[in-house]
């Protein structure tokens, strides 16, 4: 049964890289918080972060911590990995976040059988350490 869960990428070949207006999020992230970009200004939500809020132009960002749950927008079921190609089940998908409206967040399902995985169904966030003291947040059934 457990074979048929989807896993995690191997943390050893993920490669995060920041700049100033995604370091925020990152660093959260090592927190084991949830968070998006939220202009300061205005109050708009924009994932991936970007330096301009596009409604006020303002430069300003929040980081909120965020309840940690989202609802699946989109997925796919993946059979091979993208590294070695050899078999590995994992699910990207494309998330939107709660307490965020209008932000998604693109991330992987973890332990879910991909039978069961639904378009509008509720995950919440887990955290998966890899290389370089960074952490990965994942989703995993709610
Ligand atoms: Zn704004």
């Amino acid at each position: 049964m457990s074979d048929n869960l989807s896993k995690m990428l191997p943390g050893d070949r993920i490669k995060i890289t920041t700049d100033t207006c995604t370091v925020g999020f990152w660093d959260k992230a090592k927190e084991h918080k949830l968070t998006a970009c939220q202009c300061a200004s205005c109050g708009r939500f924009r994932m991936p972060p970007r330096p301009f809020c596009p409604d006020c132009q303002s430069k300003e960002i929040n980081w909120p911590e965020l309840p940690g749950t989202a609802t699946v927008y989109s997925f796919a079921v993946c059979h091979k990995s993208p590294f070695s190609g050899e078999e590995l089940l994992y699910i990207p998908a494309v998330l939107d976040i709660d307490g965020a409206p209008g932000a998604r967040l693109t991330s992987n399902l973890v332990g879910f059988d991909p039978d069961q995985v639904e378009i509008g169904m509720k995950v919440k966030v887990d955290w998966y350490s890899i290389t370089e003291d960074w952490v990965l947040p994942v989703f995993v059934p709610a």
